[in-house]
């Protein structure tokens, strides 16, 4: 019988966010156990709301919706899209070199389709956001990790990146707030990034997606602001900072020297039109929200839910024996270590299955944030203050007996 295989592009292609310990928590649902799922950064499962003037515009603009629209999105969102980024101090992108996507999530996929031929190397951060390793294999590159040190705030060791440069090596994408370290940049780190991106001639594609979720007064500076000379694809979007994953709305500005990229924007162009356009009903609360963008500070200034959240878990994290975690200074997440000896912990993904199995709690082992060695795992704190403090109760009693077999 003929057979049919996923494509060869397939090969170093994973995303264990939803991956296989997902579905036995999926499982154990539908057998009726009770499972605290702190796998997905998904803010709207954890009793956050986007605000009312953002479904307000939406909902007023449904009619609207019906036609398809400009493939790089409508003029009002992308117009509101061009001042947000030239209020805070990227010159020269116009309307132009905006582009709506559904969710940055396709327009990383995208960008890396558009770019990268085989052979082609990007360099991306360890540990990433796995879609952006997954987006440049999947396009027939290599993704070339460069290492982000726990040691310095998990910022990115710059001699590591720098060493990491080859003659294929086309773009660096930095993730600035972090996933999943929770890491805010300063701008000489950002500088330096820079530096390595001039003198190779380097795209810079920055994931700015929790650009307004930083805690502690830590304050995020746009990678498009450090060069105007560097080719910037800066990404953001309604996902997170306007909670509103499920709408499926981001966005990415082109920025700094557009003329030596003429080729490569054509193709983004291309694709652009190969999907029609991004969803129509979606983009219709894009200005709302830019007007609004101040409207996640209740959640992240003292006194703050998402401040709140954060720092039961990390207290309650570096309480645990054999555990230890760096302070997220933004986004939604941390990365606590595992003294993986004392655990005798070879298999992360084993790790977290055990944990679920025991004491039903989903986390993401740290490899599949395509980190190094098994003894790092994400935590996502967008649970309440008493499912929070539940969950890292239930961790706490897990690594009281836990050695791995
Ligand atoms: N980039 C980062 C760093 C993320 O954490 C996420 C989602 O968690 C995305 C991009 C995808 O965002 P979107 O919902 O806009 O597709």
């Amino acid at each position: 019988m003929r057979t049919f295989t996923k494509s060869k592009r397939f090969q170093n292609v994973s995303y264990d966010i939803r991956g296989p310990v997902m579905q036995e928590a999926r499982k154990m649902e539908a057998g009726g156990d009770k499972v605290i799922k702190l796998n997905i950064g998904n803010p709207g499962v954890f009793g956050f709301n986007a605000s009312q003037e953002i479904i307000n515009e939406i909902s007023q603009n449904l009619r609207n919706a019906q036609p398809y629209g400009d493939s790089r999105g409508i003029a009002v969102a992308r117009n509101a899209i061009m001042d947000d980024f030239k209020s805070r101090g990227v010159a020269n992108a116009g309307i132009e070199d905006i582009y709506i996507g559904n969710g940055v999530s396709e327009l990383i996929m995208m960008t890396m389709q558009g770019l990268i031929d085989p052979g082609d190397e990007i360099l991306v951060p360890m540990p990433d956001y796995p879609l952006w390793t997954a987006a440049v294999n999947f396009s027939g590159g290599t993704a070339v990790h460069y290492l982000c040190d726990e040691a310095s705030d998990w910022n990115p060791d710059i001699a590591d990146l720098r060493s990491k440069v080859s003659s294929k090596t086309k773009a660096i994408v930095v993730i600035n707030p972090n996933n999943p370290t929770g890491a805010v940049y300063s701008k000489e780190t950002l500088q330096s990034i820079a530096a390595v991106a001039r003198e190779h001639e380097l795209i810079v594609f920055s994931d700015e997606i929790y650009t307004r979720i930083v805690y502690d007064g830590a304050k995020h500076i746009p990678m498009a602001t450090i060069d105007p000379e560097i080719l910037t694809i800066s990404f953001d979007g309604l996902s997170k900072t306007w909670l509103a994953c499920g709408f499926r709305a981001g966005w990415m500005v082109l920025s700094g020297n557009k003329k030596a990229a003429s080729s490569y924007i054509e193709g983004l162009d291309l694709l652009s039109n190969m999907r029609l356009c991004p969803n129509m009903l979606a983009q219709h609360g894009i200005q709302a929200a830019l007007k609004n963008h101040e409207d996640i500070n209740p959640y992240i200034l003292p006194g703050g839910r998402l401040k709140e959240q954060r720092d039961i878990a990390v207290k309650m994290i570096n309480a645990i024996p054999g555990l230890s975690v760096v302070p997220p200074k933004g986004s939604i997440y941390c990365f606590p270590k595992i003294d993986a000896k004392r655990f005798n912990i070879t298999n992360d993904e084993k790790f977290a299955m055990d944990l679920l199995k025991e004491q039903k709690v989903l986390f993401v082992h740290g490899t599949g944030f395509n980190w190094k060695a098994p003894d790092h795992f994400r935590v996502v704190f967008l649970p309440d203050r008493e499912t929070m403090t539940d969950a890292m109760q239930r961790l706490e009693k897990f690594f009281e007996s836990y050695r791995q077999t």
